[in-house]
């Protein structure tokens, strides 16, 4: 399935659309989460905790979006988190200077070029304006962080471009009142802000997206001492090296070959790919990038993007950055505050690992790679704990006593598994509709089933259909969840 068919099923079944949507003037790169959308990236988040922030003993936060203009002094963001950009002279059109001369010159251009290279690069090119064909401005940088005014003075300060500022600024009250011990993953799941200047495709390139960001902070003097190490030891990753090449190994191999820096980068990178492929990825569409140093962002010394195989090329869906101590060094100068803590007597300033997941992309990509067609249906094949609901409910009939004793069967369930009740339509365009949202069993009440106190379980993927008694049916659901 591609990049189309999976849009339209969000359309059509109310995942995801577009926000403002009944409105002309409705601004692209905001989307709406429906109801199935809303269902579905819950569950994705509990298997994030599940998988990464209570297996690693991790703590959580939620921190407030809007920050102050000193965060983004210290974090660098307001000197350096700009775009190259360029005007038409004529009609205004706005161009990222980067993607308009790789577009046209098909080689990968940095965005760190000086704009004066960039000037350069478009004039040896010849580039004109893309709509009315007449020349374009200097290279000037703009800034992608929305500011917003505070109280009627309108007080400087910014949404969030990125979700971990808030992890830093927090660290010294987290430290205190968590007695952390290095080294400590903290974790947080929310909204960031990037003013993007052209965000061309739906939840792939969003102005307001979803963040599942982990800060692991650690002594740089103990980066071996690992305790889950062992259970990775032998997860096998695909690295994609900076020279083009693709290394498939163990996570110990690539250690000692020399290819990843040291355990404690291999056991979370391990902990990011087994998470993608027990949610329904396969191992041979993912690898980790190695960025050259001119790719990396401005704070990271190594970066690993986890990307994904899709129908629109592979795609970005987590940043792994080492960020050595830049964040807490600046956030200790700009703020005057000591963060250093304490590492078994020793006084250190903490380094930071990142592990910054984009969650929209994520969505889509499991999408992507669990819809497909079967014969004649359309079959949304996730996971069972991802799937919007868990659950679907039938009377064959709206007669007799069928609707009430399945509504009773319904409410007796509702609350400890995602259910939808249906009563329309043939039961095969029920059984149709279900799979293609990926509800993984359906449960149908027919006339029998008032007589002998049992129902029918019909499974998605295999479509097996079994009779199972009313008493029996929540032992059958915990053993397919696995509750
Ligand atoms: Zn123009």
């Amino acid at each position: 399935m591609n990049y189309d068919d999976i849009q339209k099923l969000f359309l059509e079944k109310g995942f995801f659309f577009p926000s403002s949507e009944i409105y002309s003037d409705a601004p692209a790169g905001f989307w709406d989460y429906g109801p199935l959308g809303v269902n579905f990236r819950n569950k994705f988040i509990e298997s994030w905790r599940r998988n990464i922030v209570r297996r690693d003993g991790m703590i959580e936060i939620d921190g407030s979006q809007i920050l102050s203009k000193n965060v983004f002094v210290a974090s660098g963001h307001l000197d350096n988190f700009s775009d190259p950009i360029s005007r038409c002279l004529e009609c205004k059109s706005v161009y990222r200077a980067d993607r308009m001369i790789s577009d046209i010159s098909g080689e990968m251009i940095s965005e760190k070029l000086s704009n004066e290279d960039y000037d350069e690069k478009i004039k040896s090119l010849n580039i004109k304006c893309h709509k009315c064909k007449n020349s374009l401005s200097p290279v000037t940088r703009f800034n992608m962080m929305y500011d917003v005014g505070i109280g009627p003075k309108g007080d400087p300060s910014y949404l969030r471009p990125e979700t971990c500022q808030n992890i830093f600024v927090d660290f010294l009250r987290l430290s205190k009142t968590m007695r952390i011990k290095l080294p400590i993953g903290i974790a947080q799941f929310g909204k960031s802000f990037r003013n993007e200047i052209s965000p061309r495709q739906s939840l792939l390139r969003l102005r307001e997206f979803y963040q599942a960001e982990i800060e692991v902070f650690f002594n740089p003097n103990n980066i071996d001492d690992v305790d889950g190490f062992s259970e990775v030891a032998d997860t096998t990753l695909n690295i994609h090296t900076s020279d083009d090449k693709i290394i498939t190994s163990s996570c110990s191999d690539l250690i000692s070959q020399g290819i990843l820096p040291n355990k404690f980068i291999a056991y979370y990178l391990a902990l990011v790919q087994e998470f993608y492929t027990s949610n329904g990825i396969s191992l041979e569409n993912t690898r980790f990038r190695i960025l050259p140093d001119d790719d990396r962002a401005f704070y990271a010394t190594h970066s690993f993007d986890f990307e994904v195989l899709t129908s629109t090329g592979w795609l970005e869906l987590v940043a792994c950055n080492n960020r050595t101590d830049y964040d807490l060094s600046s956030h200790q100068k700009i703020s005057g505050k000591d963060l250093q803590i304490l590492d078994n007597d020793e006084k250190v300033l903490p380094h930071v690992f990142e592990i910054s997941m984009g969650v929209d992309r994520s969505l889509y990509s499991i999408v992507e790679h669990s819809y497909k067609k079967d014969g004649e249906r359309f079959l949304l094949s996730l996971k069972p704990g991802l799937s919007p609901f868990d659950i679907a409910i039938f009377p064959l009939s709206n007669k007799n006593d069928l609707p009430s004793f399945s509504k009773k069967i319904f409410n007796d369930l509702k609350l400890d598994f995602q259910s939808f009740y249906d009563s329309s339509g043939s039961i095969g365009r029920r059984y149709r509709r279900q799979d293609e949202i990926g509800t993984p069993i359906c449960i149908t009440v027919d006339f029998d089933s008032i007589q002998n106190n049992d129902v029918t379980i019909r499974y998605r993927d295999s479509m097996e259909q079994i009779r199972v008694s009313v008493p029996e049916i929540r032992s059958k659901l915990l053993e397919y969840y696995n509750k």
